[in-house]
């Protein structure tokens, strides 16, 4: 893999390079709340903080930001660890979580105490948000501001025992109540909260909020470049005031870039946790999903992901992306790398009347038209053979390439064949076509130098097996899903998912790898669903079609 695209975080990074900072290290980080799944947004920060770390001869931790017991989840941290190394990172060989730093954070909260700048505070919360102003109007200081430093030190010690009910008090940095920036108005580091902890049990009942956490555990991990998003930026005043006020081994740079959006989508773990709970989907590896497991198990591969985060670049300013670069990087990355295959979608049954009954015949196709090193397989021609039914018509137009009474067509890889007559049932369903070959034209060409216009992918009942497909399409049917409304989930497209029941696929299929794409020849690209196919139950999931049937 190549290096990231230049942006003005490497210019930045360079520079402190040239001036010698940080002693020529650059040691960034990946850092989740395990409170749910990581999704397309992610993948953008951990491209350019893993990508970083490596071209610049540094490291990227992984560190979880698990500090809220209430909503953490060690579920969500296993799926982390596992979207992470799928997407092709490796973070050496410690994880690191900001609750093995909880003892150093109460330290450092003492540390403040001492010195006069945090203080426990009995305000309510309704009372601390009437007492923290507006942005028009300072802040009131807190009557317990001025509460001696024994005093506070014996209170949180209190509050650290577990003698107080959650919100009775919190720990709050001493700062100022009138100034401009709302997160310098005493905000609170820590607060009471009677519940274990994934990995710290019931150690503490106090945990430590994430803007005193997150500053400290970027230097004491010796973090040089703290890479986050926008929204992070009228906190950076608070991340720098931390660092400055208590004895951190360093103090490392925050640096805020713009948030990655998809048009067609939302990409917040609550929105996505919204969908997931109230079942508009089957769960956070739903293939609709902009998950990383939801199209990891849709047929994505980590190195189109990599390229499009590459392609979208890294900025300051917000926007939102046509998921269709999204799936263009997808297209590129199959179209070259995935084997080609048949598969009919919605099958027409096919009679060869000129071709002997139980007689089958192996024909070579070539597992990529441009790449010969992908080698070829056999696939089986026989007397009964299914067509897509959207390739016949009976009543077709002069420019209708395909099937039709009394037209040819080359089959792939095998005959021509030319269609005789069109069975009907009862209703006028079209359920058989009677059609003959020309044994001439074996391989697809005939020797008599005839031409035909269409050429139509297929599967013969012997060498195919049947087959479920799930056909995905776009989940909202907007591409600012919250636009005009406050219940995104009313713009849900109720076709995101078509299932179709009676698809037959090559036999070669039968042992494809979960998640493993295949062109089917014509349709799009195809993998074997994770959880539910089996070699006795096929089902495939569509990755992407041939083409962007949205462009308009
Ligand atoms: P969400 O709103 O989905 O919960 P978050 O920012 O709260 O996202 P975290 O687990 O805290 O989720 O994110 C880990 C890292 O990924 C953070 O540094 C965060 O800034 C970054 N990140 C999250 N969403 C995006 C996004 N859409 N684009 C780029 N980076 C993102
Ligand atoms: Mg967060
Ligand atoms: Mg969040």
């Amino acid at each position: 893999d190549e290096n990231i695209k230049h942006n003005f975080i490497k210019t930045i990074i360079n520079e402190d390079l040239e001036k010698g900072k940080n002693n020529g290290q650059v040691v960034t980080r990946f850092p989740p709340e395990p409170n749910g799944f990581l999704h397309m947004g992610h993948s953008k920060s951990i491209c350019l903080n893993f990508g970083i770390g490596k071209e610049f001869n540094g490291k990227c931790n992984l560190r979880f930001d698990d500090t809220n017991p209430e909503k953490e989840e060690q579920k969500y941290i296993d799926a982390i660890i596992e979207d992470v190394h799928w997407l092709g990172f490796d973070w050496g060989e410690t994880i690191h979580y900001a609750s093995d730093y909880f003892h150093q954070l109460y330290d450092f909260a003492i540390e403040l105490i001492k010195k006069n700048k945090a203080y426990v505070c009995a305000l309510s919360a309704e009372e601390m948000r009437k007492y923290r102003g507006t942005l028009t109007e300072p802040g009131k200081d807190s009557p317990d501001r001025n509460r001696s430093v024994e005093e506070n030190l014996k209170l949180f010690e209190s509050m650290r025992k577990g003698e107080f009910e959650e919100g009775a008090y919190v720990l709050r940095a001493k700062i100022d109540m009138a100034s401009p920036n709302i997160n310098l108005r005493d905000p609170i580091i820590y607060r009471i909260k009677k519940m274990d902890h994934p990995r710290t049990g019931s150690e503490w009942c106090i945990y430590p909020m994430y803007d005193f956490t997150h500053g400290l555990s970027d230097a004491i991990e010796g973090i040089t470049h703290s890479l986050c998003t926008l929204e992070f930026q009228d906190h950076r005043p608070l991340y720098d005031w931390i660092l400055d006020e208590v004895s951190a081994p360093c103090h490392p740079q925050q640096i805020e870039f713009a948030r990655m959006n998809l048009n067609f989508t939302v990409l917040s773990k609550r929105k996505l946790q919204k969908l997931v709970e109230n079942h508009h989907v089957e769960g956070w590896d739903d293939p609709r999903l902009p998950t990383l497991a939801g199209i990891r198990r849709r047929g994505y591969t980590p190195a189109s992901i990599r390229n499009f985060c590459n392609i979208i670049g890294v900025s300051k300013k917000e926007s939102r992306i046509d998921v269709g670069l999204l799936e263009d990087c997808l297209r590129s990355d199959l179209n070259e790398h995935a084997p080609r295959v048949m598969g009919v979608l919605k099958p027409l049954k096919v009679t060869i009347e000129n071709w002997p009954e139980g007689k089958t015949e192996a024909l070579d196709a070539a597992n990529h038209p441009q790449n010969p090193d992908m080698g070829k397989r056999e696939v089986i021609f026989s007397r009964e053979i299914f067509i897509e039914q959207d390739d016949f018509m009976e009543d077709a137009p002069k420019k209708f390439f395909r099937l039709a009474p009394g037209r040819e067509v080359r089959l792939r890889y095998a005959y021509f064949i030319t269609c005789k007559e069109v069975i009907k049932d009862d209703t006028g369903q079209i359920t058989e076509l009677i059609c003959t070959y020309d044994p001439a034209t074996r391989g697809g060409d005939s020797p008599d130098g005839r031409k035909v216009k269409g050429t139509l992918h297929w599967v013969s009942r012997e060498g195919s097996v049947p087959a479920e497909i799930n056909l995905y399409d776009r989940l909202f049917l907007n591409e600012d899903p919250e636009a005009d409304t406050d219940d995104f989930t009313k713009n849900l497209n109720p076709e995101s998912l078509v299932v179709l029941k009676n698809s037959r696929v090559e036999k070669s299929l039968v042992n494809a790898v979960p998640e493993k794409a295949y062109q089917f020849e014509r349709t799009g690209y195809f993998c074997t669903d994770s959880k539910e196919s089996s070699p006795d139950k096929l089902v495939f999931n569509r990755a992407v079609t041939l083409r962007d049937t949205w462009a308009k």
